[in-house]
């Protein structure tokens, strides 16, 4: 797979459904360790409500991206609902006027999501959130970049690394900054989530 089009992203976004569904009672017990046990929850709202959308017709990838985050804004109640909602909005535009993304594109596509989510969320690396996942796992994908395929696999990397490395932290912006010291020694519920979003995207490329 040298590029993504709206047959790949649909797979990426089934994937996704798969993973949280597979994934979603130990997203449900971080979230009970440092928050408020809900996050499986949310995702899978969210997730089967995207799947929901999946078959229908979409001129382009921005259409279908869109959808998508409108569709996660408007079915998931928690604070992961407006953040990724907003991951996928800010991708939807960066994509606009494209039929597929490419090694750059894609890239392109990623941050600008990433950048909606800090924007959304007031938030930063460091603050044991889900942009402690998505930050290192942009970071590894511009490293690795020459191949699709290899920038991927090593974004999905970065994502679990990213993910494992919110245990150590203490929590600085969402619910479980509530518990100050007392959050450390747990992963982040919604790192956790954005590292399987990596490796369904992973799966994808995955030959
Ligand atoms: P809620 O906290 O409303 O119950 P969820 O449990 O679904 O929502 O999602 C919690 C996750 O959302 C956290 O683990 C964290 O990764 C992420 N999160 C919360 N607030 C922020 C924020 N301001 N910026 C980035 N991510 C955040
Ligand atoms: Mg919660
Ligand atoms: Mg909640």
């Amino acid at each position: 797979v040298s590029e993504l089009g709206l047959h790949e992203l649909t797979t990426w976004l089934r994937r996704c459904t798969e993973l949280i569904d597979e994934n979603a009672p130990h997203l449900t017990d971080l979230d009970a360790a440092i928050g408020d046990a809900d996050h499986g929850a949310n995702m899978q709202r969210g997730f089967d409500a995207v799947a929901g959308i999946l078959d229908g017709e979409y001129e382009d990838v921005q259409a279908l991206m869109k959808k998508v985050g409108m569709t996660l804004v408007s079915s998931v109640g928690g604070a992961s609902g407006p953040l990724y909602g907003t991951f996928f909005l800010r991708f939807a535009t960066s994509a606009k006027g494209a039929d597929a993304l490419d090694l750059h594109a894609l890239f392109a596509a990623l941050q600008a999501g990433v950048h909606g989510i800090e924007e959304r969320g007031k938030s930063m690396i460091g603050q044991k959130t889900m942009l402690d996942a998505w930050v290192p796992a942009l970071d590894a994908y511009q490293r690795a970049g020459e191949t699709l395929q290899g920038a991927v696999l090593a974004g999905a990397a970065g994502a679990q690394e990213g993910r494992d490395a919110t245990g150590p932290m203490e929590a600085t912006k969402g619910r479980a900054s509530y518990l100050g010291e007392r959050s450390v020694g747990h992963i982040d519920p919604g790192a956790a989530s954005t590292a399987l979003l990596w490796e369904a995207l992973a799966d994808v490329v995955r030959p």
